[in-house]
């Protein structure tokens, strides 16, 4: 299956000349009208189907067909067979640059919902005609969505990795130590800061592995490897419960495979396992 192509938009078309897709939320679930494949509905507006939107706004383009973001009282009720599905479970069940822009579609809505009046003067906001962002008439404050970014670092000695369980997740998992980037920090001081107190280890030169957006509630995660560099193991008892090196293959049980960190994982794991032979 080819990646559907999506052209980011702000103004909407002034008529629909077919139907549209529609990104609607509850909350933070959203509707499909079957959960197996996660389909999303398609048609010139939601009353079509009896559905009132609380607000709604327009996203662009995707495969050729417009796109909307709307948001959908909790209590409404839903067509016969529509589901509202989790967007984990949602992006388990689609193809990319879909769950992208469904987790696009939920920042926006909620960026607008939080954005109604300026946080400054308290004046109420415009939506800005040129971008996408949201102008104080009065004293000319913007908003733009907001991004924040976070690291990931998978670190490795040899044909070891060494992952570390929160004690929030569910009993066996593991995953690579993250953070949230603080501001002034470079990607790299961040992943510096969050080994050192995370677990009390030191890495060499990062590698760059690759990102994902996750929408909950905006980051954008950036994740590296890098190789131990010294100090002994020592999970800071707050943030981290337990940390451990795992042979490349003796993994513990692992995050679901829509996260980047599954994929660090599994792809650093199975590079080291070919490339260093077992003691
Ligand atoms: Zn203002």
């Amino acid at each position: 299956m080819s990646e559907p192509i999506y052209i980011p938009l702000h103004i909407p078309p002034e008529r629909l000349e077919q139907p549209a897709l529609w990104f609607a939320f509850q909350r933070s679930s959203i509707l499909v009208i079957d959960p197996a494949s996660a389909a999303l509905p398609q048609c010139t507006g939601l009353a079509e189907h009896g559905i009132e939107t609380r607000r709604s706004t327009y996203l662009g383009m995707l495969d050729g067909r417009h796109c909307y973001a709307a948001e959908i009282d909790e209590q409404h009720p839903l067509p016969s067979g529509w589901t509202a599905l989790g967007l984990r479970e949602m992006f388990a069940r689609v193809d990319g640059t879909t769950a992208a822009l469904s987790g696009r579609a939920l920042q926006i809505l909620n960026w607008e919902r939080d954005h109604q009046f300026c946080s400054r003067c308290g004046t109420p906001m415009r939506a800005r005609g040129d971008e996408r962002a949201r102008a104080c008439p009065a004293c000319r404050f913007t908003s733009y969505p907001p991004v924040s970014p976070a690291v990931m670092v998978l670190v490795t000695r040899g044909r070891e990795l060494l992952l570390a369980r929160k004690s929030e997740w569910v009993p066996g998992r593991y995953s690579a130590i993250a953070g949230f980037v603080e501001p002034g920090e470079m990607l790299e001081d961040t992943v510096a800061r969050e080994t050192r107190e995370e677990v009390g280890v030191e890495v060499g030169e990062l590698r760059y592995f690759g990102s994902q957006p996750w929408p909950f509630p905006h980051s954008l995660m950036v994740a590296f490897t890098a190789e131990y560099a010294g100090g002994d193991l020592r999970p800071d008892g707050v943030e981290i419960e337990e940390a451990a090196w795992f042979d490349a293959e003796a993994l513990p049980g692992l995050p679901p495979s829509v996260s980047i960190s599954r994929r660090l994982i599994t792809t650093v794991a199975a590079d080291l396992a070919r490339r260093i032979p077992r003691r």
